[in-house]
């Protein structure tokens, strides 16, 4: 059996953008209950996911966007001793609580201390369980649920920190990292794979035709075959020819036919076969190394269920 590392953090459940928001914090408690129903969650090390420093955060942001947030918080915080709103609005769908601060550093950290674990040889792999999620996060901006992109942070960590040559970022969200885009668009030493749903939020028209980029859109009511047809003739030949010394997922869940969210036909047996195929690349070119990241997923029973299946395949032997 693989060493799998599970990070989290209490922090991660305190942030929330008010009531009916999707991005909840029920989504990490829905996963913690399957996990434990299923008995996934025996095979899993449980780590505490520490705070990010904001160095290691500035290695994908730009510093005034992190001064910014922070700043923000900061405000936030005095306002709300003062009697004032609870929220901070980034854009309509995108707000800060006094917690979220912490939670965006946990978020961060988690992805970045799975990295060291997975490099020293502790874990063969892991998944961080964590929220605020962060591919919409562009390098000076935030966005769509996002504030620091979580993926990006730690790709550029194992290139700047570890001293890597070559990672991928695989993101099999439904909506379209544009902030990973945004942050790693013609970066010869990371290749980023992925799929989504199209044209859809975020809206962004074209994306990059970057040779470090393989964007492979999706129409609507697409299912599992189709995507997973597009996997084999468009993702696996560039990952094979980058050869990554570590892959880091975009983890989102929001492809599923049960979400609401999006408008893709996935289920949990794709999330599985995906997983599969991620997998198999990083045993061959990079040691096993694999740094998943929670992105999306709003129907907590579909959410928690196709976490199950991707973290059973990430501790299969
Ligand atoms: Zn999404």
């Amino acid at each position: 059996m693989s060493k799998t590392g599970y990070f989290t953090h209490r922090d991660c459940r305190k942030h929330e953008m008010g009531p009916g928001h999707p991005e909840c914090p029920e989504r990490l408690d829905a996963i913690e209950d399957r996990l434990l129903i299923s008995g996934v969650g025996d095979a899993l090390v449980r780590c505490e996911a520490p705070l990010a420093s904001l160095d290691e955060i500035e290695l994908a942001h730009g510093r005034m966007h992190v001064a910014s947030l922070r700043g923000l918080s900061d405000t936030l915080r005095e306002d709300v001793q003062a009697g004032g709103p609870r929220h901070a609005y980034l854009d309509p769908d995108t707000a800060m609580n006094v917690d979220s601060w912490d939670a965006i550093l946990r978020s961060a950290g988690a992805t970045m201390a799975a990295t060291d674990a997975v490099m020293a040889g502790e874990l063969e792999n892991a998944f961080c369980a964590v929220r605020p999620p962060g591919h919409h996060a562009c390098r000076d901006k935030a966005m769509g649920f996002c504030f620091i992109n979580n993926v990006a942070v730690a790709a550029k960590y194992a290139l700047e920190r570890h001293g890597l040559a070559r990672v991928a970022i695989v993101d099999f969200d439904v909506h379209h990292g544009n902030g990973t885009e945004d942050i790693v668009d013609g970066d010869e030493r990371i290749l980023m794979v992925s799929f989504y749903q199209h044209p859809f939020y975020p809206h962004g028209g074209s994306h990059s035709n970057a040779s470090n980029m393989v964007n492979v859109p999706v129409p609507a009511y697409s299912k599992g075959p189709v995507v997973r047809e597009l996997i084999e003739k468009q993702w696996i030949p560039k990952l094979e020819e980058h050869r990554p010394e570590m892959i880091f997922i975009s983890a989102g869940f929001d492809a599923h036919r049960e979400d609401d969210l999006g408008q893709l036909g996935l289920v949990e047996a794709d999330y599985t076969w995906i997983t599969e195929q991620i997998k198999a690349v990083a045993v061959k070119h990079a040691q096993g190394r694999i740094v998943s990241c929670l992105e999306g997923g709003y129907n907590l029973g579909a959410l928690a269920r196709s976490v199950a299946a991707h973290l059973r395949v990430l501790t299969a032997a």
